[in-house]
């Protein structure tokens, strides 16, 4: 006989006492958002202290027969952390301590629910930093890091989250504790590790994190370009790099984002600019300045009309926050707007501005673009109103056009947010059915029974393409 409500919520207070486990209706509600425009209620939520509790979770829902999922701080944009089928949250929230650095080897090991930005904060002392840093950073998880495989402005010259994790202590949807990768160079045998980073918490529930450190840079430049024409921008991000630049950043923003954060927190950017870059290079201070000025000239030479330079840490973190605040400030144009994601190479980023503008034009929608520009990693951001059906509809056609302009231009549906449930829909039209059944056959050696996060990653025919769920309003948690 499968466990009852009751018997659960019972077994799982005595794991981890009555603060630990949240099942009035009311506390649920809290859990049934993330960053995206998806929603479900969980039938549960759990707040575990340690691997051994969140394995004691596992089992207890397995007895229960109920579905299960991780949940990090919720800022994921394509819907992962919603509980689609129920079942019991598992939320990170308390496992939030780093449990070691190690500065000579350059490591830490940390608890998957630390705060992404604490983890530099606390390096910083060492004259290290944890590298992949999503806009999110001051909000989102190093657990929901690596489901995600998340990027971010600076992880154009170091790479993403798989190129700073060396190893990770999971639960298994079984219950069973195992730990895959190792400080080491090199580990024998398949890489489960690479399997794990970027699952979206279909495959387990990552308890512990071993990430690398990297020294903090002696100096850095900050530039911000401004161009007349989002096309001259594209083109400029494009010829930096032909030059065999690789800046730590390079992101662009268009005339409607720059207005929207403009009015939101002051920070000096153009008004009647088409699109701006904020371009970073860092290293040793010897040669930063030539290398600033190289910028400076390919900029000018692709048609940037002024460039700014920040002259004190001070005028760059403004720059910086400007940027950071985009989402936030984005959010006050409209009742609600979903942020896309998707990746093409970046000498398809005129063309793919083009279509955007397109789309949004023919289907008379606002649609803005911030983004990681430098990996052609491009977030249309739409915005449209979730009472109006007919607006909700056009919005959704936008989606699926936008998948098809990425796709026509050589790129992919998803650059760092992940598939999760808005995306997983679209899957059939990237890879074979040969491709997908691989996946699924993956997915059920870890999970036989689907119960771990059920609905996500792989296609379900409902998400954004089939009925539609409530919409609400999608408010990033975090402006960082
Ligand atoms: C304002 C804003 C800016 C953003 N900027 C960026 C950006 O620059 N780059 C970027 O990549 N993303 C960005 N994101 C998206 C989001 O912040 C990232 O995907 C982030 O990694 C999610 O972390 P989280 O802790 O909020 O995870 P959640 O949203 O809680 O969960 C995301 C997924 O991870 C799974 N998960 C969470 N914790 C675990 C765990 N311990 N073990 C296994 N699976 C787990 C969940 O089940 C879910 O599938 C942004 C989001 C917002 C709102």
């Amino acid at each position: 006989m499968p466990l009852d409500r009751e018997q659960l919520i019972a077994a799982l207070i005595k794991i981890m006492g009555s603060d630990g486990v949240l099942h009035d209706p009311y506390d649920l509600m809290l859990y049934e958002y993330d960053g995206s425009v998806e929603r479900a209620m969980p039938d549960l939520v759990v707040l575990p202290r340690s691997t051994e509790q969140v394995a004691a979770a596992v089992r207890l829902a397995n007895e229960a027969g109920i579905p299960f999922l991780p949940r990090g701080a919720g800022t994921g944009l394509s819907g992962g952390s919603i509980p689609i089928r129920g079942g019991m949250v598992i939320s990170m929230a308390r496992m939030n301590r780093i449990l070691s650095i190690d500065p000579v080897n350059m490591r830490a090991v940390v608890q998957a629910g630390v705060v992404n930005s604490d983890l530099s904060q606390a390096a910083a002392p060492y004259g290290l930093h944890y590298v992949p840093d999503p806009s999110s950073q001051n909000a989102c998880t190093i657990g929901g890091n690596v489901a995600e495989n998340s990027g971010g402005p600076h992880c154009l010259a170091y790479g993403v989250t798989l190129n700073h994790v060396l190893g990770v202590k999971m639960v298994l949807p079984d219950g069973e504790i195992v730990t895959l990768g190792s400080a080491m160079l090199d580990t024998p045998g398949y890489d489960l590790l690479g399997l794990v980073v970027g699952s979206e918490g279909t495959l387990g529930i990552v308890t512990e994190v071993t990430v690398r450190l990297m020294p903090l840079q002696e100096d850095v430049r900050t530039l911000l370009a401004v161009f007349n024409s989002v096309e001259a921008a594209s083109r400029a991000v494009s010829a930096i790099i032909a030059a065999g630049i690789v800046p730590a950043a390079l992101e662009m923003m268009d005339q409607l984002a720059l207005q929207a954060i403009e009015a939101y927190i002051h920070v000096g950017y153009p008004q009647d600019a088409a699109a701006v870059l904020l371009v970073e290079v860092e290293g040793l201070s010897e040669g930063l300045d030539e290398q600033a000025a190289q910028i400076e000239a390919i900029c000018r030479a692709q048609g940037a009309r002024s460039i700014r330079r920040a002259r004190t840490p001070e005028e760059r973190e403004l720059l910086w926050k400007g940027r950071k605040s985009a989402f936030g400030a984005i959010g006050r144009l409209a009742k609600a707007y979903i942020t896309q994601d998707g990746t093409v190479p970046r000498t398809r980023l005129p063309q793919a501005l083009q279509e955007i503008q397109e789309i949004g034009r023919r289907l008379g929608l606002r649609i803005l673009n911030v983004f990681h520009a430098g990996d052609g990693n491009l977030h249309p951001l739409i915005l449209f109103d979730p009472s109006d059906p007919d607006e909700v509809a056009r919005m959704k056609q936008a989606t699926g056009e936008l998948m098809s302009v990425f796709i026509k231009l050589g790129g992919t549906i998803t650059g760092e947010h992940g598939v999760g449930l808005e995306k997983n829909d679209y899957m059939p039209i990237l890879f074979s059915e040969r491709e997908l059944d691989l996946m699924r056959s993956l997915r059920h050696i870890f999970d036989p029974d689907e119960r771990c996060n059920p609905g996500k990653v792989l296609p379900i025919g409902r998400a954004m393409t089939g009925e539609a769920t409530p919409l609400h309003k999608s408010h990033p948690r975090s402006a960082a």
